[in-house]
Formats: C-alpha cells, sequence, structure tokens
C-alpha cells in the first residue's frame, strides 16, 4: 500500500476531472472503467485538461509529461487493489453503485472508499460493506480542474478517522472540504437544484425567457452563469433525477419537479450534452 495510490472508478465527466486534478497534485493515479473508449476519451480529455494549464504558465511541460506518466488506466477492478483511497465515480444509480462497492470492499481491507455520488444515501452505500467506517462521501464539482468545493459527506458508520483522511486528500488536490451530513442533495444541489427548477417554472409560465431569468440572476444575484444556463451545462436529466431524490428523500411536495423541466428531458433535450437545452448549442 502506498499513500500516494488512488483509484478513480468511472472515467466519465467527473471521473476523468478528478483524475486530471490528482495526477496534477502528484498522486499515481489508477483509472477503471468498464468501457475501454470512456478510458481513452478521458487519457485525451487529461492531456489536453493538462496542455491548458501549460498554455496559461500554471504547469510546465515537464510537470504536465510526469503527470501523464502517474497515470494508469484500466478496465480490471484489481488493478486498485494497492490504492489507500478509492474515488467512486460511476453513474448515479443505486444498484450499479452498492454492486462497485461490495466489490471495492472485497478489493482491499484498508481502502477508503470514496462516492462522488450527487444524491444518492452514503450510509446505504456504507451498508453493503465489510468496513462501512471506511465509506465516505467525496462530492466534487464540476468542471473538477475549476472548482474549488469538495462537500465531504459522513455516512452513519464513517469513522473520524476516514473523514479527517478525506479532508486532507481534499486539501492535497487544492481543493476546499466543507462537512455535511448525508441528507438528500446534500447542501450544494439542496438549494441550487430547487432554484434551477423554480427557473423552469418561471418560464413555464410565462413570466420571463429564459435569457430575461439568466439576465436577471447575473445583475441581480451577482450569480456567474443564470440558473438555466447552468442547468444546460449540468443536464436537464441529472437536474429532474435530482429533484426526484429530494421529492422522494424528503417527502415534501415543494420538491415537485418543473413539468416543463419533464417535458424537455421526455424530448431529449438535455442541454449542452445533446445541443438543445434552454439553449440551442452549436
Ligand atoms: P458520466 O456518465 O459522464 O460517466 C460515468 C462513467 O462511468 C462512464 O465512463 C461509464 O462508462 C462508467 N461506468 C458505467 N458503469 C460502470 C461500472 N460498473 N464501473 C465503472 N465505471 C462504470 O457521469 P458523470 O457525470 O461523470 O457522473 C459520475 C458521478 O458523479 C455520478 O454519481 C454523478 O451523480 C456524480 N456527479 C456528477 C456531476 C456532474 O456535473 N456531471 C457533478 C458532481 C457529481
Amino acid at each position: 500500500m502506498n499513500d500516494q495510490q488512488i483509484g478513480v472508478v468511472g472515467a466519465g465527466t467527473m471521473g476523468q476531472g478528478i483524475a486530471q486534478v490528482a495526477t496534477a497534485s502528484g498522486f499515481q493515479v489508477h483509472l477503471y472503467d468498464v468501457a475501454e473508449e470512456q478510458l481513452s476519451r478521458a487519457e485525451t480529455g487529461i492531456e489536453k485538461g493538462l496542455g491548458k494549464l501549460v498554455a496559461k504558465q500554471k504547469l510546465s511541460e515537464t510537470d504536465k509529461d510526469a503527470a501523464l506518466a502517474r497515470l494508469s488506466t484500466t478496465t480490471s477492478l484489481d488493478a486498485l487493489s494497492d490504492c489507500t483511497v478509492i474515488i467512486e465515480a460511476a453513474p448515479e444509480q443505486t444498484a450499479l453503485k452498492e454492486k462497485l462497492f461490495r466489490d471495492l470492499s472485497h478489493l482491499s481491507n484498508d481502502a477508503i472508499l470514496a462516492s462522488n455520488t450527487s444524491s444518492l444515501s452514503l450510509t446505504r452505500l456504507a451498508a453493503v460493506c465489510e468496513r462501512p467506517e471506511r465509506v465516505v462521501g467525496m462530492h466534487f464539482f464540476n468542471p473538477v480542474p475549476v472548482l474549488k468545493l469538495v462537500e465531504v459527506i459522513r455516512a452513519e458508520q464513517t469513522s473520524d478517522a476516514t473523514v479527517e483522511r478525506i479532508e486532507q486528500l481534499a486539501k492535497a488536490l487544492g481543493k476546499t472540504a466543507v462537512p455535511v451530513g448525508d441528507a438528500p442533495g446534500f447542501a450544494v444541489n439542496r438549494l441550487l437544484v430547487p432554484m434551477i427548477n423554480e427557473a423552469a417554472f418561471i418560464v413555464q409560465e410565462g413570466t420571463a425567457t429564459p435569457e430575461a431569468v439568466d439576465d436577471a440572476m447575473k445583475l441581480g444575484a451577482a450569480h456567474p452563469m443564470g440558473p438555466l444556463a447552468l442547468a444546460d451545462l449540468i443536464g436537464l436529466d441529472v437536474c429532474l433525477a435530482i429533484m426526484d431524490v429530494l421529492q422522494e428523500g424528503f417527502g415534501d411536495p415543494k420538491y415537485r419537479p418543473c413539468p416543463l423541466l419533464k417535458r424537455m428531458v421526455n424530448a431529449g433535450y438535455l442541454g449542452r450534452k445533446s445541443g438543445r437545452g434552454f439553449y440551442v448549442y452549436e
């Protein structure tokens, strides 16, 4: 075991970002995915991401090469067996994550298993593991190389030592850790996504256009980006899924998803990733 070895599970948007930040921070990173093409896409993306830092003179060419040399990709979970921390960034599906955590907890007795879940219960994930005190939430924000926050989510079973280790790791990755309890949406999404949902109601009711809502929040509330442009960036399907989790988790009708949001998701208007959401993208 080596404290400098980090496993990342899932090489999508978030896994790629986490792997980039970890390798640039000096860690040996083992990036695992079930899909070979996602791994090569992530490698290319990380090289590009580090290249941008070189262009901005935030990283030397030598350090970029060293960071790339510390990155390895794999489709075998066993390759993560020497990691002291494994950060899971696989799709937001309970059954899939529970299976992964069960498998990961068999892989190593000592590793801390951290999930980047946006909304699922860490307490439930910990419950399927052999060492539940080593399970914790480590919730990064998109884009990972840019945004400084990591919500550190304590499951019922999480030990103090696990939380401390993850707080140290967040710091070593140049992030600021904020401790949060294991409640639906944690802190940021519980505040942010209902605001996006309410913005969708404003558009649905014809009170204001998406452009007007976004201008209003940028100019009137000093938000760097309007809520509907942000919804397009996050993905409308992701926003809808988070509203569903909040509504189910709290049983409170104030979290009802906006029908316009549902209709757009059903139509495949998912935001930037599908080329159309509240705005149209070339
Ligand atoms: P994504 O769809 O971009 O990537 C998921 C990756 O997981 C894909 O590469 C897929 O091939 C891989 N995968 C599928 N099944 C797998 C398995 N069994 N084992 C390992 N890998 C598997 O998703 P994402 O947006 O990166 O989200 C990942 C996690 O991060 C989710 O839990 C999500 O809620 C959370 N999250 C997302 C954001 C965001 O803005 N996208 C922000 C914070 C947290």
